[in-house]
């Protein structure tokens, strides 16, 4: 590699799907030797054992617990106990929970100890940080402001810094101003939804399950969380997000224990509640000269089945493999072929799954009421026949 450059590979993005790839990357034994550069203006830091959970969780499937394995980051996780659930039970708001039409997915079924893990973005983040620094990664605080890629060498502006690097990888979240700097268009579309995210202490203990109710304007989860708690992601129009967000703590409550059904009792505030826009968004193209996209840069799902960063983590996955296949045969990071076979299959696999999500948000918002008899059934039905209940859970556990 070209000793005029400063950095093999820039990733400009320390969230948990860039810093998931700076550790791969200076783990893997086909990829240790490249110069890294992580570049964030405020990349996570681990939080102190005794701070409380951050309001922001993540179900992270086995794909992500493996990024992190891999690149030891996952010991350093531990002191934030990740919550490992091992039920899912999913219903909709026209049935009783734990009837006949409800779906449940139980990892003793397909002879796993759980279907995953929660865990805190910040503290996953964090882990991975630490594990890329130690690995020799060079972590710059900043932003990339500037970009300029010839078929040569990608030019980086990081603050007053123009850095001559092999490959940049753009994994700046779903706003991405690099995507924009290279670009890879694609217009995202908006659900005329916001998720409401709190944190919560319910009455009745929640037994390592994970909870999802569908209600007429949008799913409500109670992810299980280590403290005891339980993490509520509400999705629901734009108005009554802003209507949930400013009621006080009672008012809140009383409404949050009535929308799940009262299946964990009553349910208790304990922290802020923060809203969050949703899109569904696949980018036109996932690689340019001597550039590709990763995570939310690249695509945002709706929240739904917990597989935004999870798809991130099999980007980081796919384009780990493909450069280390290329620097085996004496090529160079930012070369083209790679990052092509990279950006077609993974722009294919996450637009599947965009799809298909957004298919699931559309059948369960529905108010035709044949598809909302449908919907009932079908997760009854689900919940009946073994063989599809099995893919169904290996598809989620990834
Ligand atoms: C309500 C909600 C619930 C969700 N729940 C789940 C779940 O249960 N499971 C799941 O898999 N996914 C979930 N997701 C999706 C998940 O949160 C995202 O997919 C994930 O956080 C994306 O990570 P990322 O690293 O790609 O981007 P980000 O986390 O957005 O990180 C981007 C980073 O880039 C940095 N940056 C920005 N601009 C620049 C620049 N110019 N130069 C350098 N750095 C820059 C930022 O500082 C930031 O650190 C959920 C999303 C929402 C909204």
């Amino acid at each position: 590699m070209s000793a005029r450059r400063d950095f093999d590979v820039l990733i400009a993005g320390a969230g948990m799907v860039g810093a998931g790839l700076a550790a791969l990357l200076s783990s893997a034994e086909a990829t240790r030797g490249l110069r890294i550069a992580l570049v964030d203006p405020s990349p996570a830091l681990a939080p102190l054992p005794t701070e409380p959970l951050d309001v922001r969780v993540s179900a992270l499937s086995r794909t992500g617990e493996r990024v992190l394995r891999q690149s030891g980051a996952w010991p350093l996780l531990q002191a934030r106990h990740p919550c490992a659930y091992q039920r899912m039970v999913i219903w909709d708001s026209g049935a009783a929970v734990g009837g006949r039409d409800t779906l449940v997915f139980d990892a003793a079924e397909v002879g796993e100890p759980n279907l995953g893990h929660i865990v805190e973005n910040r503290a996953v983040a964090a882990a991975l940080v630490e594990r890329a620094i130690v690995a020799g990664v060079t972590l710059l605080r900043g932003s990339v402001s500037a970009l300029a890629l010839t078929a040569d060498v990608a030019t980086v502006t990081v603050g007053e810094r123009a850095l001559a690097v092999g490959l940049v990888v753009a994994a700046d979240g779903a706003d991405s101003p690099l995507r924009h700097l290279a670009g890879l268009g694609g217009e995202p579309t908006a659900y005329p939804q916001e998720a409401v995210v709190a944190p919560l202490s319910p009455e009745q203990p929640h037994r390592g399950t994970a909870h999802q109710r569908f209600l007429p304007q949008g799913p409500l989860a109670l992810l299980p969380l280590s403290d005891g708690g339980v993490s509520l992601v509400w999705s629901t129009t734009p108005a009554d997000a802003a209507r949930l967000a400013a009621l006080d703590d009672s008012a809140f409550a009383a409404e949050v224990t009535r929308a799940s059904d009262g299946v964990l009792g009553a349910l208790t505030p304990v922290g802020r509640r923060v809203r969050f826009p949703l899109r569904r968004f696949n980018a036109a193209g996932y690689a340019a000269t001597r550039l590709a996209l990763v995570g939310d840069a690249a695509h945002t799902v709706h929240p739904l089945a917990g597989q935004g960063v999870n798809q991130g983590f099999l980007d980081a996955v796919a384009l780990a493999t493909e450069l280390g296949a290329a620097l085996a045969h004496g090529g160079d990071p930012g070369d083209p072929q790679p990052l092509t076979r990279y950006a077609r299959a993974r722009r294919a696999e996450n637009a599947l799954m965009g799809a298909a999500l957004d298919g699931i948000y559309r059948l369960f918002t529905s108010q035709r009421p044949l598809l909302m008899q449908g919907r009932q059934l079908g997760l009854g039905l689900a919940n009946r026949a073994g063989p599809l209940k099995r893919l169904l859970v290996e598809r989620a556990l990834g």
